[in-house]
Protein backbone atom coordinates (compact mmCIF):
# COMPACT_ATOMS: atom_id res chain seq x y z
CA UNK A 1 0.00 0.00 0.00
CA UNK A 2 1.40 3.27 -0.75
CA UNK A 3 -0.40 6.16 1.82
CA UNK A 4 -2.35 9.10 0.52
CA UNK A 5 -0.04 11.97 1.41
CA UNK A 6 -1.90 14.42 3.17
CA UNK A 7 -0.43 18.28 1.67
CA UNK A 8 -0.38 20.96 4.62
CA UNK A 9 1.21 23.61 2.28
CA UNK A 10 -2.00 23.24 -0.07
CA UNK A 11 -4.37 22.79 3.15
CA UNK A 12 -2.79 25.77 5.00
CA UNK A 13 -2.76 27.92 1.98
CA UNK A 14 -6.58 27.14 1.54
CA UNK A 15 -6.74 28.48 5.81
CA UNK A 16 -5.31 31.40 4.86
CA UNK A 17 -7.31 32.39 1.97
CA UNK A 18 -10.31 31.62 4.40
CA UNK A 19 -9.05 33.85 6.52
CA UNK A 20 -8.27 36.67 4.42
CA UNK A 21 -11.62 36.30 2.66
CA UNK A 22 -13.45 36.15 6.78
CA UNK A 23 -10.82 39.54 7.43
CA UNK A 24 -12.23 41.16 3.84
CA UNK A 25 -15.65 41.03 5.08
CA UNK A 26 -15.22 42.05 8.24
CA UNK A 27 -13.68 45.20 7.18
CA UNK A 28 -16.05 46.14 4.62
CA UNK A 29 -18.86 44.91 6.45
CA UNK A 30 -18.10 46.13 10.29
CA UNK A 31 -14.89 48.53 9.78
CA UNK A 32 -12.82 45.85 11.87
CA UNK A 33 -9.09 44.93 11.01
CA UNK A 34 -7.79 42.19 13.17
CA UNK A 35 -4.35 42.92 14.76
CA UNK A 36 -1.99 40.54 15.86
CA UNK A 37 1.03 41.35 18.59
CA UNK A 38 4.35 39.29 18.42
CA UNK A 39 6.75 39.77 20.95
CA UNK A 40 10.41 38.49 20.65
CA UNK A 41 12.98 39.15 23.43
CA UNK A 42 16.57 38.12 21.79
CA UNK A 43 18.23 37.45 18.88
CA UNK A 44 17.30 33.51 18.48
CA UNK A 45 17.96 32.99 14.43
CA UNK A 46 14.98 30.18 14.25
CA UNK A 47 12.78 32.28 16.20
CA UNK A 48 13.38 35.50 14.08
CA UNK A 49 12.91 33.45 10.78
CA UNK A 50 9.15 32.20 12.72
CA UNK A 51 8.78 35.91 13.77
CA UNK A 52 9.81 37.27 10.15
CA UNK A 53 7.03 34.77 8.23
CA UNK A 54 4.20 35.35 10.97
CA UNK A 55 4.41 39.05 9.64
CA UNK A 56 4.25 38.88 6.57
CA UNK A 57 1.46 36.09 6.33
CA UNK A 58 -0.53 38.56 8.63
CA UNK A 59 -0.43 41.34 6.66
CA UNK A 60 -0.91 38.98 3.21
CA UNK A 61 -4.08 37.90 4.68
CA UNK A 62 -5.37 41.73 5.61
CA UNK A 63 -5.00 41.62 8.77
CA UNK A 64 -2.70 44.84 10.97
CA UNK A 65 0.60 43.19 11.93
CA UNK A 66 2.57 44.60 15.20
CA UNK A 67 6.08 43.46 16.04
CA UNK A 68 7.64 44.17 19.40
CA UNK A 69 11.45 42.97 19.00
CA UNK A 70 13.69 43.36 22.74
CA UNK A 71 16.76 42.95 23.80
CA UNK A 72 18.34 39.94 25.18
CA UNK A 73 18.27 41.05 28.30
CA UNK A 74 14.81 43.00 28.52
CA UNK A 75 13.69 42.78 32.01
CA UNK A 76 10.84 40.95 33.01
CA UNK A 77 8.87 44.30 34.21
CA UNK A 78 9.38 45.81 30.60
CA UNK A 79 8.31 42.94 28.87
CA UNK A 80 4.88 42.44 31.28
CA UNK A 81 4.37 46.16 30.75
CA UNK A 82 4.38 45.91 26.84
CA UNK A 83 2.20 42.81 27.07
CA UNK A 84 -0.19 45.08 29.12
CA UNK A 85 -0.29 47.58 26.90
CA UNK A 86 -1.01 45.55 24.14
CA UNK A 87 -4.02 43.90 26.46
CA UNK A 88 -5.60 47.36 26.60
CA UNK A 89 -4.94 48.02 23.14
CA UNK A 90 -8.31 47.88 21.32
CA UNK A 91 -6.68 47.18 17.71
CA UNK A 92 -5.09 44.24 18.81
CA UNK A 93 -6.80 41.04 19.07
CA UNK A 94 -4.19 38.30 19.37
CA UNK A 95 -1.05 38.51 21.24
CA UNK A 96 2.05 36.05 20.98
CA UNK A 97 5.16 35.77 23.02
CA UNK A 98 7.88 33.93 20.64
CA UNK A 99 9.46 30.82 23.07
CA UNK A 100 11.63 30.23 24.21
CA UNK A 101 12.35 33.20 26.35
CA UNK A 102 15.96 33.86 27.39
CA UNK A 103 16.20 32.05 31.11
CA UNK A 104 16.17 35.34 33.02
CA UNK A 105 12.18 35.09 32.72
CA UNK A 106 9.76 33.52 33.65
CA UNK A 107 7.86 32.34 30.68
CA UNK A 108 4.60 30.87 32.84
CA UNK A 109 4.08 34.35 34.10
CA UNK A 110 4.79 35.54 31.10
CA UNK A 111 2.18 33.59 29.17
CA UNK A 112 -0.20 34.48 31.90
CA UNK A 113 -0.32 37.62 31.85
CA UNK A 114 -1.73 38.19 28.38
CA UNK A 115 -5.13 38.63 28.07
CA UNK A 116 -6.73 34.81 27.87
CA UNK A 117 -9.18 36.38 25.14
CA UNK A 118 -6.02 37.33 22.95
CA UNK A 119 -4.06 34.32 24.01
CA UNK A 120 -4.03 33.36 20.34
CA UNK A 121 -1.22 30.60 21.49
CA UNK A 122 -4.06 29.02 23.33
CA UNK A 123 -1.18 28.52 26.22
CA UNK A 124 -2.94 30.59 29.09
CA UNK A 125 -3.91 28.55 32.32
CA UNK A 126 -7.31 29.48 31.50
CA UNK A 127 -7.57 28.44 28.02
CA UNK A 128 -5.35 25.18 28.65
CA UNK A 129 -7.99 24.68 31.36
CA UNK A 130 -11.48 25.54 28.96
CA UNK A 131 -10.08 23.10 26.17
CA UNK A 132 -9.33 20.75 29.02
CA UNK A 133 -13.37 20.81 30.11
CA UNK A 134 -14.44 20.83 26.57
CA UNK A 135 -15.20 25.00 27.04
CA UNK A 136 -14.61 27.50 24.21
CA UNK A 137 -11.32 28.40 23.70
CA UNK A 138 -8.04 29.79 22.37
CA UNK A 139 -6.94 26.09 20.90
CA UNK A 140 -2.84 25.90 20.71
CA UNK A 141 -1.88 26.41 16.72
CA UNK A 142 0.03 22.91 15.95
CA UNK A 143 -2.53 20.67 17.28
CA UNK A 144 -5.66 22.65 16.02
CA UNK A 145 -3.78 21.96 12.27
CA UNK A 146 -3.36 18.48 13.25
CA UNK A 147 -7.03 18.67 13.91
CA UNK A 148 -8.24 20.23 10.93
CA UNK A 149 -6.13 17.73 8.22
CA UNK A 150 -7.76 14.56 10.67
CA UNK A 151 -11.08 16.04 10.33
CA UNK A 152 -10.40 17.25 6.06
CA UNK A 153 -9.59 13.63 5.67
CA UNK A 154 -11.71 11.33 7.72
CA UNK A 155 -14.89 13.96 8.16
CA UNK A 156 -15.93 12.21 11.81
CA UNK A 157 -13.02 10.68 14.50
CA UNK A 158 -15.75 9.51 16.49
CA UNK A 159 -14.92 6.02 18.01
CA UNK A 160 -11.31 6.00 16.66
CA UNK A 161 -7.89 5.20 18.08
CA UNK A 162 -5.58 7.83 18.64
CA UNK A 163 -1.89 7.84 19.78
CA UNK A 164 -0.06 10.63 20.63
CA UNK A 165 3.38 10.15 21.14
CA UNK A 166 4.86 13.07 23.14
CA UNK A 167 3.22 15.06 25.97
CA UNK A 168 3.96 18.30 25.86
CA UNK A 169 1.87 21.53 27.11
CA UNK A 170 2.38 23.01 23.19
CA UNK A 171 1.49 19.94 21.30
CA UNK A 172 0.74 16.75 23.04
CA UNK A 173 -1.15 17.31 26.10
CA UNK A 174 -3.69 20.01 23.82
CA UNK A 175 -3.72 17.33 20.88
CA UNK A 176 -4.89 14.28 23.13
CA UNK A 177 -7.46 16.99 24.81
CA UNK A 178 -9.16 17.67 21.37
CA UNK A 179 -9.29 14.23 20.00
CA UNK A 180 -10.69 13.85 22.85
CA UNK A 181 -13.03 16.22 22.23
CA UNK A 182 -14.05 14.44 18.92
CA UNK A 183 -14.62 11.53 20.68
CA UNK A 184 -11.56 9.75 19.45
CA UNK A 185 -10.24 6.70 22.40
CA UNK A 186 -6.90 8.54 23.17
CA UNK A 187 -3.78 7.06 24.51
CA UNK A 188 -0.69 9.76 24.99
CA UNK A 189 2.75 8.04 25.17
CA UNK A 190 5.65 9.51 26.28
CA UNK A 191 9.65 8.50 27.21
CA UNK A 192 8.52 6.30 29.82
CA UNK A 193 5.62 4.46 27.73
CA UNK A 194 5.99 0.26 27.74
CA UNK A 195 6.03 -1.64 24.65
CA UNK A 196 5.33 1.83 22.39
CA UNK A 197 5.42 -0.10 19.41
CA UNK A 198 2.76 -2.25 20.59
CA UNK A 199 0.61 0.98 21.72
CA UNK A 200 1.38 2.82 18.51
CA UNK A 201 0.09 -0.61 16.56
CA UNK A 202 -3.40 -0.22 18.12
CA UNK A 203 -3.59 3.09 16.89
CA UNK A 204 -5.72 4.44 13.44
CA UNK A 205 -4.57 7.65 14.28
CA UNK A 206 -0.77 8.16 15.53
CA UNK A 207 0.48 12.09 15.90
CA UNK A 208 4.02 11.72 16.71
CA UNK A 209 5.19 14.76 18.47
CA UNK A 210 8.63 13.87 19.87
CA UNK A 211 11.57 15.23 18.17
CA UNK A 212 13.72 12.33 17.53
CA UNK A 213 14.65 11.73 13.91
CA UNK A 214 12.58 8.67 12.39
CA UNK A 215 11.54 7.22 15.41
CA UNK A 216 8.63 5.76 14.05
CA UNK A 217 9.34 2.83 11.60
CA UNK A 218 6.39 1.61 9.60
CA UNK A 219 6.22 -1.53 11.34
CA UNK A 220 4.70 0.50 13.86
CA UNK A 221 2.14 1.59 11.78
CA UNK A 222 -1.24 -0.52 11.59
CA UNK A 223 -2.04 -0.89 7.95
CA UNK A 224 -4.18 1.54 7.02
CA UNK A 225 -3.40 4.15 10.05
CA UNK A 226 -3.44 7.50 9.33
CA UNK A 227 -0.02 9.32 10.83
CA UNK A 228 0.48 12.81 11.31
CA UNK A 229 4.05 13.79 12.12
CA UNK A 230 4.71 17.24 13.82
CA UNK A 231 8.47 16.54 14.35
CA UNK A 232 10.46 18.96 12.48
CA UNK A 233 14.08 17.84 12.68
CA UNK A 234 17.15 19.02 11.24
CA UNK A 235 20.25 16.26 9.78
CA UNK A 236 23.43 17.04 8.08
CA UNK A 237 23.08 16.26 4.61
CA UNK A 238 27.08 15.72 3.02
CA UNK A 239 25.10 14.58 -0.10
CA UNK A 240 23.33 17.94 -0.80
CA UNK A 241 26.39 19.85 -0.63
CA UNK A 242 28.93 20.74 2.20
CA UNK A 243 27.35 22.34 5.48
CA UNK A 244 24.07 21.44 4.37
CA UNK A 245 20.93 20.15 6.28
CA UNK A 246 17.34 18.40 5.42
CA UNK A 247 14.42 18.24 7.61
CA UNK A 248 13.10 15.26 8.53
CA UNK A 249 9.73 14.34 10.97
CA UNK A 250 9.87 11.93 13.87
CA UNK A 251 8.30 9.22 11.49
CA UNK A 252 10.41 7.39 8.99
CA UNK A 253 8.51 8.65 6.17
CA UNK A 254 9.56 5.92 3.57
CA UNK A 255 8.52 2.72 5.51
CA UNK A 256 5.52 4.64 7.27
CA UNK A 257 4.35 5.53 3.96
CA UNK A 258 4.46 2.12 1.92
CA UNK A 259 1.87 0.61 5.36
CA UNK A 260 -0.03 4.13 6.47
CA UNK A 261 -3.46 5.01 4.73
CA UNK A 262 -2.39 8.76 4.83
CA UNK A 263 0.41 10.46 6.22
CA UNK A 264 1.58 14.11 6.88
CA UNK A 265 5.37 15.09 4.91
CA UNK A 266 8.07 16.77 6.36
CA UNK A 267 8.63 19.37 5.14
CA UNK A 268 4.96 20.12 3.86
CA UNK A 269 2.54 18.79 6.29
CA UNK A 270 1.82 20.20 9.75
CA UNK A 271 4.62 22.92 9.56
CA UNK A 272 2.79 25.19 7.20
CA UNK A 273 -1.05 24.86 8.88
CA UNK A 274 0.29 26.13 12.20
CA UNK A 275 0.71 29.66 11.27
CA UNK A 276 -2.46 29.46 9.30
CA UNK A 277 -3.77 28.82 12.27
CA UNK A 278 -2.38 31.74 14.09
CA UNK A 279 -3.93 33.70 11.73
CA UNK A 280 -7.51 31.77 12.27
CA UNK A 281 -7.01 32.08 15.51
CA UNK A 282 -6.47 36.11 15.46
CA UNK A 283 -9.93 36.20 13.49
CA UNK A 284 -11.87 33.98 15.68
CA UNK A 285 -10.32 36.47 18.92
CA UNK A 286 -11.57 39.34 16.87
CA UNK A 287 -15.29 37.95 15.95
CA UNK A 288 -15.31 37.02 19.99
CA UNK A 289 -14.24 40.26 21.10
CA UNK A 290 -17.04 42.04 19.00
CA UNK A 291 -19.64 39.76 19.77
CA UNK A 292 -19.50 38.64 16.36
CA UNK A 293 -20.37 34.96 14.49
CA UNK A 294 -16.81 33.09 14.28
CA UNK A 295 -16.10 31.76 10.59
CA UNK A 296 -16.88 28.10 10.58
CA UNK A 297 -14.46 25.78 10.24
CA UNK A 298 -11.52 27.68 11.66
CA UNK A 299 -11.78 26.66 15.48
CA UNK A 300 -12.04 23.39 17.24
P1 LIG B 1 9.10 18.36 23.79
O1 LIG B 1 8.53 19.41 24.67
O2 LIG B 1 10.57 18.09 23.81
O3 LIG B 1 8.33 16.98 24.10
C1 LIG B 1 8.75 15.77 23.53
C2 LIG B 1 7.91 14.65 24.06
O4 LIG B 1 8.38 13.45 23.46
C3 LIG B 1 8.01 14.46 25.57
O5 LIG B 1 6.72 14.28 26.11
C4 LIG B 1 8.87 13.20 25.72
O6 LIG B 1 8.51 12.37 26.81
C5 LIG B 1 8.54 12.45 24.45
N1 LIG B 1 9.62 11.54 24.12
C6 LIG B 1 10.95 11.79 24.07
N2 LIG B 1 11.62 10.67 23.73
C7 LIG B 1 10.71 9.71 23.58
C8 LIG B 1 10.78 8.33 23.25
N3 LIG B 1 11.95 7.72 23.02
N4 LIG B 1 9.64 7.62 23.19
C9 LIG B 1 8.44 8.22 23.43
N5 LIG B 1 8.31 9.51 23.74
C10 LIG B 1 9.43 10.25 23.82
O7 LIG B 1 8.74 18.62 22.26
P2 LIG B 1 7.50 19.42 21.58
O8 LIG B 1 7.65 20.87 21.83
O9 LIG B 1 6.22 18.75 21.91
O10 LIG B 1 7.86 19.16 20.04
C11 LIG B 1 7.93 17.86 19.50
C12 LIG B 1 8.39 17.93 18.06
O11 LIG B 1 7.46 18.69 17.31
C13 LIG B 1 9.73 18.65 17.86
O12 LIG B 1 10.40 18.05 16.77
C14 LIG B 1 9.34 20.05 17.48
O13 LIG B 1 10.31 20.71 16.70
C15 LIG B 1 8.10 19.78 16.68
N6 LIG B 1 7.15 20.90 16.64
C16 LIG B 1 6.67 21.24 15.42
C17 LIG B 1 5.74 22.25 15.30
C18 LIG B 1 5.20 22.59 13.95
O14 LIG B 1 4.76 23.68 13.70
N7 LIG B 1 5.17 21.65 13.04
C19 LIG B 1 5.32 22.96 16.44
C20 LIG B 1 5.80 22.57 17.69
C21 LIG B 1 6.72 21.52 17.76
P3 LIG B 1 8.73 12.81 28.37
O15 LIG B 1 7.65 13.80 28.65
O16 LIG B 1 8.57 11.54 29.09
O17 LIG B 1 10.10 13.39 28.43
Amino acid sequence: MSAQVIDGKAFAAKVRAQVADAVGKLKSEHDLVPGLAVVLVGEDPASQVYVRSKGKMTVEVGMKSVEHRLDVDTSEADLLSIIKSLNEDPTIHGILVQLPLPKHLNEDLVINSIDPAKDVDGFHISNVGLLGTGQKSMVPCTPLGCLMMLRDHHGSLSGMDAVVIGRSNIVGKPMAQLLLGDSCTVTIAHSRTKDLPDVVRRADIVVAAVGRPEMVPGDWIKPGATVIDVGINRLDAPEKGEGKTRLVGDVDYESASEVAGAITPVPGGVGPMTIACLLANTLTACCRANGLDEPEGLTA
